[in-house]
């Protein structure tokens, strides 16, 4: 098991700025545990708004200045394949980073994590080279004209992610903005910027030129509420909980900067009567479970058809009291810690909850061991729509299941939520999979499937889970300005 300092390679307590490692202004730091055993493995720099000026003004100088905004469209997509190849060689460094970082496992961020971060930056990376505008036929007054539109980069991106998957989605958020030729400010979680900080190096090893990516560490109502504010930030890209993201939309409002937002969830599973059992049953329990939960599309509320109801509710129970849970570096782990104590307080705080708004206890319900922030994958039956544990999001690994007799109801029910991420189906009628996913209000419907998020798929929310879709040929149109040509001949 390589230990925690053979791989930090960042300088403790530095961001960096301008291509170049600096000191904060403040001498504040942030310490930054394992949240295995609780031990603090580093101390983060607390950036102040004086930071954050610092950053704002090299990214502009970097998006004004010739080695970026000179640089060939084609030769930008050889550099983000060159930032893939180069997570890809270092992915067992990054994945074992994110897992003394965030809790999860290695072998899941190797699976997952590692493969998303590559290959955002590899299909972005096509994109360079085929941002192009249109011409228009317009018929204006009569005389003739040549119309066209041009697509520029929006400018300076201020990108604020959260801890749950902070390599994807820092990965995500850059390998969109690169491609349309903007620069950034990224503030990763204050909870989880290690392997956000060894990706920005590892990306000037690539040759990334300075001051296109510029790293702040600290605090989200500090940095990230300055960021949000900053004149200097033509667009601002953030993926969190929907709380922070309606604090970022209101402070943005000053220069009216562009504004894409990745917030919170509470996606319903649908488990059909006809559904073949033996794929819905793991299939609903990962859908939840993947992660311990923590997963903005996590499918926390469980419909099952009341004929398949006991045999759904005693299956899921045997599936994940079998997950192994542990320490995120031993390679059987497939259960990792929560990322924090206030986490793990949170989530448990939910348990009592569901308990004393009387929905039964099938498993889990409790925390493990003496130290780090474990818990049980927890089951509750017979939900019903009213309870806290049914409406808000819990992130973390707490399942409601609630029996349905009618599919139009079942769908009204599903889409009951201020929420609208994802939602998943399991059935084998084609009829009823293709006009339920119609009739989901929800960004992504899987259908015998969940979590299939791909590069060339816009992903994004309905309602509160958001505003503008990421990745995928729409994804990149957030990062760009289109302008209107019209020449009369
Ligand atoms: P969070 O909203 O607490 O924090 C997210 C980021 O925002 C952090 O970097 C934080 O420092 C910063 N921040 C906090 N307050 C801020 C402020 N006032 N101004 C500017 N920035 C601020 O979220 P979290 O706890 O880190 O992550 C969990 C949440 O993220 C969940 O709600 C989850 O559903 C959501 N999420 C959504 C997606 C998606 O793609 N839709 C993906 C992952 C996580």
């Amino acid at each position: 098991m390589t230990d925690i300092k053979d791989l930090i390679h960042t300088p403790t307590g530095q961001m960096l700025i301008g291509g170049k490692w600096v000191n904060a202004a403040s001498e504040e730091s942030i310490p930054v545990e394992d949240p295995s055993n609780g031990a603090t493995i580093a101390q983060l720099a607390a950036a102040t708004e004086e930071d954050v000026d610092r950053a704002v003004a090299a990214a502009r100088a970097a998006f004004e200045g010739a080695a970026w905004s000179r640089m060939r469209p084609i030769d930008r997509g050889k550099l983000l394949e060159d930032i893939a190849r180069k997570i890809e060689e270092h992915a067992q460094e990054l994945a074992l980073l994110e897992s003394y970082d965030n809790g999860m496992p290695a072998s899941m961020a190797m699976m997952v994590n590692l493969p998303a971060s590559a290959e955002i930056f590899r299909y972005m990376g096509g994109w360079c080279s085929k941002l192009g505008g249109k011409t228009i036929p317009v018929s204006g007054d009569g005389r003739a004209f040549h119309a066209y539109t041009l697509r520029q980069p929006v400018g300076v991106v201020g990108a604020i992610t959260p801890w749950n998957y902070p390599l994807a989605m820092a990965s995500w958020k850059l390998a969109m903005a690169l491609a349309a030729g903007c620069t950034v400010v990224l503030k990763p979680s204050e909870v989880t910027s290690l392997s956000t900080l060894r990706l920005v190096q590892l990306m000037h090893e690539a040759g990334l030129p300075e001051g296109v990516v510029n790293v702040v560490t600290g605090f989200g109502h500090i940095a990230g509420q300055a960021m949000a504010a900053h004149e200097g930030i033509d667009k601002i890209a953030f993926t969190g909980s929907t709380a922070t993201g309606k604090k970022i939309a209101t402070a943005a409002l000053g220069n009216m900067k562009r504004v894409s937002l990745e917030l919170g969830g509470k996606s319903p599973s649908i488990i059909c009567a006809d559904a073949d059992l033996a794929q819905a049953i793991p299939g609903a329990a990962l859908a939840c479970f993947f992660n311990s939960g923590q997963i903005c599309f996590a499918a926390t509320r469980l419909y099952v058809h009341r004929s398949v109801y006991d045999a759904v509710v005693g299956g899921l129970a045997q599936v994940v009291e079998s997950f192994p849970m542990g320490n995120g570096r031993e390679a059987t782990t497939m259960l990792g810690p929560l990322v924090s104590q206030a986490q793990q307080d949170r989530v448990m705080g939910y348990v009592e909850k569901g308990k004393a708004e009387g929905a039964d206890l099938i498993c889990g319900g409790e925390t493990v061991g003496d130290e780090g922030y474990f818990v049980k994958p927890t089951i509750f039956g017979n939900t019903t729509k009213d309870m806290t544990i049914v409406k808000e999001e819990i992130f973390g690994p707490v399942l409601s299941v609630t029996p349905f007799d009618d599919m139009d109801a079942v769908i009204k029910e599903a889409n009951d939520s201020v929420y609208g991420l994802a939602a998943n189906i399991w059935t084998n009628d084609l009829r009823t999979a293709h006009t339920s996913a119609a009739k989901l209000d929800a960004g992504s419907v899987w259908i015998n499937c969940h979590g299939i998020v791909d590069p060339s798929m816009p992903f994004g929310g309905f309602k509160s889970s958001g505003w503008g879709r990421e990745v995928s040929e729409e994804g990149i149109s957030l990062y760009t300005e289109t302008k209107s040509v019209v020449a009369a001949l």
